[in-house]
């Protein structure tokens, strides 16, 4: 039986890709110290035999008993109010984080998969990105916290694969959605779903003509899967190149809660990017990989997932 470690695994991403890899037969050690994640996102794996969690914060030393054949480092603050809240620690999950499982895979000759992102490409004046775009960050800006995190631990990961010969392969994530997203993690769709659901205006930031191309979960883990069992070590986009602005987006949201909320305007955070879409051709190529569901489908799901949640979650404020 083949074992992974996957950290960030009471996230909404790395819980879908627990799920992933036990029902391909892989036995999975979930790792995470809830700082953004929920217990609740693997309470339904509790008593699988083949799951084990560790509580444990990745940027201290890691030790695992026994062989391991890959990893997949998905720990990091993933939400900008998240990383505008917790800015050290999320430096410290995409730099020291990254280096202790970079460490450990040496150590065990396993394959390690880095979690990167398309904030790598800042707010980008190529449009569609591609992979061969150098970005457009701000060191200095309230989102270069996460944005040089992600950009540090790909050249960290290249520079394994170069120098030691590690086995690497790095997935660059554009916006994904799906059930288990935290209500108030701040991204765009659980922002809406809850706003929606309480009765709530939607809240769209500046005049909501700035884009996004929003993926599947169950597509994003569909790439990620492939693209680890590939022999590709360059980054590669994963996400749905669907684009729509916000403004948009939250009229379909309208249209799909069936409510009669309006929306209010509010200022747009510092460094937004403006537009942002995948240029999928290589994985497409590479993976024979393409998203699948579109996002209607994908939204009646995620509002399905919404609506079960309790009266008290809903209305409970973290921020
Ligand atoms: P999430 O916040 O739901 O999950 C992140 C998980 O990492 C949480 O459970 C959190 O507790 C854990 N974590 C954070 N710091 C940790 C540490 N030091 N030690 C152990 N665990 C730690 O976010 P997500 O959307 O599931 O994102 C997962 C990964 O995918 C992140 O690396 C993120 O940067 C990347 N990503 C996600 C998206 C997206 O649209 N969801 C887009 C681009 C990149
Ligand atoms: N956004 C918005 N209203 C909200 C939350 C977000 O208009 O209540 C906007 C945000 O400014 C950005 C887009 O939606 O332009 C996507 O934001 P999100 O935080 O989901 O992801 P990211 O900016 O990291 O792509």
């Amino acid at each position: 039986m083949k074992k992974i470690l996957i950290t960030g695994a009471a996230g909404f991403l790395g819980s879908h890709l627990c799920d992933r890899f036990i029902n391909e037969g892989y036995c999975v050690i979930g790792m995470d110290n809830f700082i953004t994640g929920d217990k609740k996102n693997l309470s339904h794996l509790n008593d699988n035999p083949n799951f084990k969690f560790i509580e444990h914060d990745v940027t201290e030393f890691i030790s695992i008993e026994g062989s391991l054949d890959y990893i997949l480092h998905f720990a990091s603050p993933a939400s900008p109010i998240d990383y505008l809240k917790i800015p050290i620690q999320t430096l410290k999950v995409g730099s020291l984080g990254t280096h202790n499982l970079l460490g450990l895979a040496k150590a065990k000759k396993a394959r390690i998969l880095i979690a990167s992102t398309s904030e790598v490409y800042g707010d980008p004046l190529v449009h569609p990105q591609t992979e061969d775009y150098y970005g457009n960050v701000n060191t200095i800006g309230p989102r270069g916290v996460y944005d040089e995190a992600k950009r540090f631990q790909e050249s960290i990961t290249m520079a394994y694969h170069r120098f030691h010969g590690l086995e690497t392969r790095i997935v660059r994530i554009f916006n994904t959605y799906g059930p288990r997203m935290r209500l108030n993690d701040g991204r765009v769709i659980p922002a809406f779903m809850g706003q929606a659901l309480r009765g709530e205006d939607l809240t769209v930031f500046g005049d909501g003509s700035q884009t996004r191309s929003f993926c599947y979960v169950g597509d994003q883990v569909e790439g990620i899967y492939r693209l680890l069992l590939s022999d590709y070590t360059r980054p590669v986009n994963i996400g749905n190149p669907h684009e729509i602005t916000i403004k948009d987006f939250a009229e379909e949201i309208i249209k799909l809660t069936n409510t009669n909320q309006k929306i209010i305007y509010k200022e747009l955070p510092q460094n937004d990017p403006l537009q942002r879409q995948p240029d999928i051709t290589l994985a497409k190529r590479l993976l024979n990989w393409e998203p699948k569901i579109g996002r209607e489908e994908g939204m009646r799901m995620t509002y399905k997932y919404f609506k079960t949640l309790s009266e008290e979650e809903l209305f409970k404020s973290e921020h």
